[in-house]
Order: C-alpha cells, then sequence, then structure tokens
C-alpha cells in the first residue's frame, strides 16, 4: 500500500515543502506537496531533480556502504567495509594525526546542503581542541553575507522580498534560476507594480524584464553602489528622520560619497551615470524596497565592500525591518538553536588563535565573530549560529607547505573541493598529500577518488528535517524521514548527526551528544514550544517567524552603537576601512594591461543552471540530457572574430590553465565578457587517475585564482568574477 510522508527537500536552497509517496518502505515518487505554506516553484512547474527523486535514491552509482581505499590514492580500487570498522578506523586515524601533529591538525570543509548539522559537528572538533579548522567555499558564500549584515545593522534577513515589496534590487543574484523561494515571492511582488533593479553583467531574465538594468565591467559592483549613495545623499533622497535617529556615520559617509559621483562610477563600471541615477531615484522612491544579493558579489574579492555598500543603501532610505522591506526576523523566539545546543566548552584563546587565517582575516575569524554576536547578544533573545571560519586558500596551503603548522587530515561532508574551489591543481596536490582523508557523500565524486574512506551519507528522503538556515530563515520547515536509511543488503548511509556522534563516543565524549537519533535532537529543539518532532510535522511543518516590524525603536539595532552603522565602528576597531571603498580587481585589463594583451576576455563563471545544483545532478540521466554539456557564453561579435559557431567546443584558458566548454553564443554580454559555467565533471568517466572522473577537462576552477594576496583582507574571499582569459576553437581533443 502506498503511504504518502510529509518531508522537506534540501537538494538545494529551495527548502521546498514534499509529499514522498512510500510502498512498503521503497520510494515511488517524490512531488511538491500543494498545502506547504511556502512553496517555491509555482504549482503547476514541477523541479526537474525532484522528479529526479526515485532514479537518485536507487542510482547504480551511489555510494551505498562505506568504502576504504583497497590500492593507491586515487588508483579507484575500494573495499565495501562494515560502519563499525570504518568509524573505528577513521577515529584511529584522528587520533594518529592529533598525537603526532596536535589538534590543530585536522580540519574539515562542507558543502551547502549539509550545513544545518555544522553546530554538532564544531562540538567534536571544540572538544578536540581544534581551532576549528573549517574551511570550504564558506568564504564567497553566506558567511561574508550574514556576517557583513551582522556587523552593520545587527541581524542578517535572509532575503526579505515580499508580495508588498516595492522596490527589489537583485545584486548580482537570478533568483527565478538559483532561489526558487525567493523567486516566487519575486514574481509575487512584480505582479502588484514593484520596480525591479538588476545590477549583473549578464542579461538574465530578469535583467531582461527589469525597470533598470545595469550591465556594469565584472568586479566594479562597489563603485557603483557607491555611486547610488552619492546620489541618494546628494540630491536629498534619503529618509532624514531615520537617518538622524537611527544612521550612525552619516556626516562620515557623506564625505566617502562625494568620491563616487555618478560620473566617477560610470568610468570605473562602463555603467552610465544616467543609468546609475535613475537607479538610486527609483530605489529611493519605491519603498519598502529589498535587495537580493547573491554569489555574483560573493565572489568578488571586494564583497565586504559592496555588503556594507548594500546596507547603506537600505539604511539611507529607511527600509530595515519594515514590512516588505529588509525584515530582520531572526531566530525563533523560544526554540532552541543550533547555536544553544553548541556545548558549553569554551575555546580556548590559545586554541582559537591558531585557526588558519585567523591573524590575517580578522572580520572573518574569531575576532570579528566575537565582536559581533556580543553586539546581537545584547538584543536578540537567542543567536544564530556563527560558524569561526578558517580561510580556505592559506588551509590547502598549509597542508602542503606546514605552515604555519601541519595540517594532516580533512573530513569533507557533502563537498566536492576538486571542483568547488577555485586552483584546483593546488586542490588536488594538498588532498593528495594528507595522511587522512575521508568523505561524506552520496557519490565518489572526483574528490571522494581521492580519500580513504568515503563514507554514504542519507538525503533528506531518509533522514528528518528541521530546518531554520541556522536561525537566519524566515521560516521553520520540518519533515519526517519518508523510507528508511539502511535497508540490510541494499544499503546502508547514515545521517551526519549520527557519525558525528559514532565519533565522537570513540573520542570519549559521548556524553555531549545525549540524543540518540537525530529525531530526539529536534525533539529536544522544539521542546520549549510545546512540540516533538513528530507533532511538529504533523501539526505545523511551516512555521512563519516574522511580522514584527521596528523592533529597533526598543531595542536599538544589535550593533556596538545602537545605529545602523554607515560607518562600522566594528571594522574600525580592526584597523579596516569603516566605510566601502571601491578597489580594482588584481586580475582586470586596468589593473594588468599588460597581461590583457595576452589575455583581452574577462572570464567569469558561477551563474546558476536551472537543472544542477552547483556540481550535483550530473549522474542522473533524465536532469543531464536536458544539459548534457558545459556551456560558456560568448558574445556573437566575439565569436564571430575568433570563427567560433555556437556549439562548437572552445578553449577558455587564464594564466593558470585551460579547460574547454561548449560555445553558446549570446549577446546579453559585453563583447569582451566571457561566462563559463561552474561544476563540471562527469560521472560517466573513469573514476581513477589521471580521469578523476573528467575533473581536468570542463572545470573552470583549473583557471581560477586562490592567492591569499588577492583576497579580500575582511572576508577572505577569492576572485572568481574577474580573471583574464583567451578562448579559442578546440579543434581537437582527445581524452586521457
Ligand atoms: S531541488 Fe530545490 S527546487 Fe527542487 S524540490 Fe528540492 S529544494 Fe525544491
Amino acid at each position: 500500500m502506498v503511504e504518502v510522508k510529509k518531508s522537506v527537500c534540501n537538494w538545494c536552497k529551495g527548502e521546498c515543502g514534499v509529499l514522498v509517496h512510500v510502498n512498503n518502505g521503497r520510494l515511488v515518487k517524490a512531488t511538491n506537496d500543494p498545502d506547504f505554506p511556502e512553496q517555491t516553484w509555482p504549482r503547476s512547474t514541477a523541479c526537474l531533480r525532484l522528479k529526479a527523486a526515485r532514479e537518485f535514491f536507487y542510482h547504480l552509482d551511489r555510494v551505498n556502504f562505506p568504502l576504504k581505499r583497497a590500492g593507491e590514492k586515487g588508483e579507484g580500487k575500494w573495499r565495501a567495509i562494515s560502519w563499525e570498522q570504518a568509524l573505528d578506523e577513521i577515529a584511529e586515524g584522528m587520533k594518529k594525526v592529533i598525537r603526532q601533529y596536535g589538534p590543530e591538525a585536522l580540519s574539515f570543509t562542507l558543502g551547502t546542503a549539509y550545513k544545518q548539522e555544522n553546530p554538532l559537528m564544531t562540538r567534536l572538533f571544540t572538544l578536540l581542541n581544534n581551532p576549528l579548522n573549517f574551511a570550504s567555499a564558506t568564504n564567497v558564500c553566506f558567511w561574508p553575507r550574514s556576517m557583513v549584515a551582522n556587523a552593520i545593522v545587527g541581524m542578517f534577513p535572509h532575503f526579505s522580498v515580499r508580495p508588498s515589496t516595492k522596490c527589489i534590487v537583485s545584486l548580482g543574484a537570478e533568483p527565478l534560476v538559483s532561489r526558487p523561494t525567493t523567486a516566487e515571492q519575486m514574481r509575487q511582488a512584480i505582479k502588484n507594480g514593484a520596480k525591479h533593479i538588476v545590477i549583473d553583467p549578464r542579461r538574465t531574465y530578469s535583467a531582461s524584464k527589469a525597470d533598470v538594468w545595469l550591465q556594469l565591467r565584472p568586479g566594479t559592483d562597489a563603485a557603483v553602489l557607491m555611486g547610488m549613495v552619492n546620489v541618494i545623499i546628494e540630491e536629498g533622497l534619503y529618509d532624514r528622520e531615520f537617518v538622524e535617529r537611527w544612521c550612525h556615520g552619516f556626516e562620515e559617509l557623506k564625505q566617502r560619497a562625494r568620491e563616487y559621483p555618478p560620473e566617477k562610477a560610470a568610468a570605473i563600471s562602463d555603467v552610465p551615470a544616467e543609468t546609475i541615477q535613475e537607479a538610486a531615484r527609483v530605489y529611493a522612491a519605491n519603498r519598502p524596497g529589498a535587495m537580493i544579493e547573491g554569489m555574483g558579489i560573493e565572489e568578488l574579492t571586494s564583497n565586504a565592500e559592496v555588503l556594507h555598500a548594500r546596507w547603506i543603501l537600505a539604511a539611507l532610505v529607511g527600509n530595515l525591518d519594515v514590512e516588505g522591506g529588509e525584515e530582520l526576523t531572526g531566530p525563533h523566539p523560544t526554540m532552541l538553536t543550533m547555536k544553544e545546543l553548541e556545548p558549553r566548552v569554551d575555546f580556548k584563546p590559545e586554541v582559537l588563535a591558531k585557526q588558519i587565517g585567523a591573524d590575517r582575516f580578522k572580520f572573518l575569524a574569531i575576532h570579528g565573530q566575537r565582536m559581533i554576536s556580543s553586539n546581537m547578544g545584547r538584543v536578540w533573545p537567542r543567536l544564530p549560529w556563527q560558524g569561526i571560519i578558517a580561510h580556505g586558500p592559506s588551509m590547502w596551503r598549509a597542508v602542503l607547505t606546514g605552515n604555519p603548522y601541519p595540517v594532516r587530515a580533512t573530513i569533507t561532508i557533502g563537498n566536492n573541493p576538486l571542483v568547488t574551489l577555485p586552483n584546483t591543481k593546488l586542490v588536488y596536490k594538498a588532498l593528495k598529500s594528507l595522511d587522512l582523508f575521508v568523505v561524506i557523500d552520496y557519490w565518489r565524486t572526483p574528490s571522494a577518488e581521492l580519500a580513504d574512506y568515503i563514507l554514504p551519507s542519507a538525503c533528506w528522503l531518509e533522514r528528518p528535517m528541521l530546518w531554520d538556515f541556522q536561525g537566519y530563515d524566515r521560516w521553520i520547515k520540518a519533515g519526517e524521514a519518508a523510507v528508511p536509511s539502511s535497508v540490510p543488503g541494499l544499503y546502508e548511509h547514515k545521517n551526519e548527526y549520527e557519525i558525528w556522534r559514532e565519533l565522537a563516543i570513540r573520542f570519549g565524549y559521548g556524553d555531549y551528544y545525549p540524543w540518540k537519533t537525530l529525531e530526539e535532537l529536534f525533539d529536544a529543539r522544539l521542546k520549549p514550544i510545546g512540540y516533538t518532532h513528530r507533532n511538529y510535522v504533523d501539526k505545523v511543518r511551516c512555521e512563519w517567524k516574522g511580522g514584527h516590524y521596528k523592533k529597533y525603536e526598543k531595542t536599538g539595532f544589535a550593533t556596538p552603537t545602537g545605529k545602523a552603522e554607515l560607518y562600522s565602528t566594528i571594522m574600525d576597531k580592526l584597523d579596516y576601512d569603516p566605510l566601502p571603498h571601491y578597489q580594482e580587481s588584481a586580475e582586470t585589463k586596468v589593473s594588468q594591461p599588460e597581461l590583457a594583451k595576452e589575455y583581452p576576455y574577462v572570464l567569469i563563471t558561477g551563474g546558476r543552471i536551472r537543472q544542477y545544483y552547483h556540481s550535483d545532478f550530473r549522474q542522473i540521466d533524465s536532469v543531464r540530457k536536458v544539459h548534457p554539456d558545459p556551456l560558456v557564453q560568448i558574445n556573437p561579435q566575439t565569436a564571430a572574430k575568433l570563427g567560433i559557431a555556437d556549439g562548437d567546443w572552445v578553449w577558455i584558458e587564464t594564466k593558470r590553465g585551460r579547460v574547454r566548454q561548449k560555445a553558446e553564443l549570446f549577446d546579453g554580454l559585453k563583447p569582451d565578457v566571457v561566462h563559463a559555467e561552474h561544476g563540471w565533471w562527469y560521472p560517466e568517466l573513469p573514476g581513477e587517475e589521471p580521469w578523476l572522473h573528467g575533473v581536468w577537462e570542463s572545470n573552470i576552477n583549473v583557471c581560477l585564482d586562490d592567492d591569499p594576496e588577492v583576497c579580500n583582507s575582511l572576508t577572505g574571499a577569492y576572485p572568481l568574477k574577474t580573471a583574464l582569459c583567451r578562448i579559442y576553437r578546440a579543434k581537437s581533443y582527445a581524452r586521457p
């Protein structure tokens, strides 16, 4: 008999409510839940990934049992072993590294969908006295975005466009592809008459329909936003009352903004001064407004400055914590946050001082985090979880050089560093040289092929879900485990909580993991609001926790001055520029004119592909056949000049290396800009070296830079949108 279970999908940032049809414990299909209060895709449109749930779950390539390397690293020889043996040996391997090099020699990396249970992972690493050497793509992802917002306005409002929003600014983001939940809210707001401003070098679908599109030179966002700040101040378009009462540093900002008249911003960004003026006027006149910033911003070396300017704009026009504006929701006031489930073990200062990159990228490491959260704690009854992250590129260098100390073991959770991090050659050498490399994943990814152990991970279909995005999401969403995570003889998956708990027990820290299952842990979180997880799924399932506005009138903003800090006192104290400024990226036609003669095009990457989620889903046939090959978008004029036709394979080459992708002629890019897809590997190619599932073939990260010298000094962000490249037709190509 077919039963229908209620779950929440996290195969991308939609976090959709889903109905899972199950027959005798076997998955039949998964469909959108039409009654889920916050649904993402329009009801009539099915998500390809969701449609492929059964194909994914029972895929022949899925890792179903713990695997232990049976040959040399990268030789592609594996032996299935029991969970007991795998966890015993991994714990033993970690202990050996700790004995030989100290606890700081352990590190870990994470992928997007796995972050919810982070605090339970850091619990173990804290107990082990590791300085949280946690490094993923975090320097160019959610962390800079949330931490800059937390520093400037005291809380990160995780995308607050609503149907009542009057002006939407898409800043390096195309939610129609990357963020279905927000896209649905956007569609409704636009239907209700909201203006839409898009700041993007690509003519995305949103840009083609926008009221104002600013097609800027890649990497110049800070100049454009400061140009808008200039217009809003000089033309008196700001909310005087709000600025006087609730903003800190207006006079200093005014001085700084004078350095960015629209004409200067235009000269830097190639956006006409009139368009910058128009954008500023439309934004100021249509309140409340909300911005959606995406990885187009975060993957810039100047991401902190752009994010700071974005919050300044929101504050100047009084968009903070108003309905339809930038709603500062914060965590649920009574439900336990994941942060509160962190152990009551104090980080020892001498331990945290060792965190890789903490001395250099102070804002995102312990120094900044402590300053930010002490202010937030003054205002918010509960705090979102804020990981204290290391600097990824510096960590890989520590693995290779032993400087500042040896890092010898890495645990990677749902992350594929060879494909998702820049400078693939360096990451490859680092992974290969580790004493212990453990991967927790669904698949034998190119990175997993270099591991010592691969542990099979349970996906959302087979584990309970309780989702509030570390406390930042405006919704709480819950789902049940629809199918068993283990069927003897067929598969044995575990969720990450179970893995951390089992490892902790092997270190003698079982008492710190008192909940035997993930569901018990969720029961503990929900107890203060009177539910068990089971009850919550049955009776609530999706809960809106917003609806309280202008809270600052009672509490002040959760910043050192109690105001929205146009002038950041935290950045000032950490010896950074307290106001946003524009800085040319390290590798552009302006900063490196000689290099530009050899590599005349600007390479941007990271635009989302509707069918995939970063490097996921390439092995799912029903998905892959819709988008079989990696595509590089080239302006038709440029293609004609280079003798490239639509559909030709072309080489994209920077001074760091080259990869090939298929040309897609697209006049929505300027002639000197090309956009290459990210996340490409070929699961169908052999896993052993030299193939590594084709990791060297189309993976754009081979061409990109991660040198700490060119990273953002606050956030450690590396430049993925401004590399100089050349492109040419691939006349022939032989796979190794
Ligand atoms: S893959 Fe994303 S959009 Fe599709 S159902 Fe899952 S969460 Fe929603």
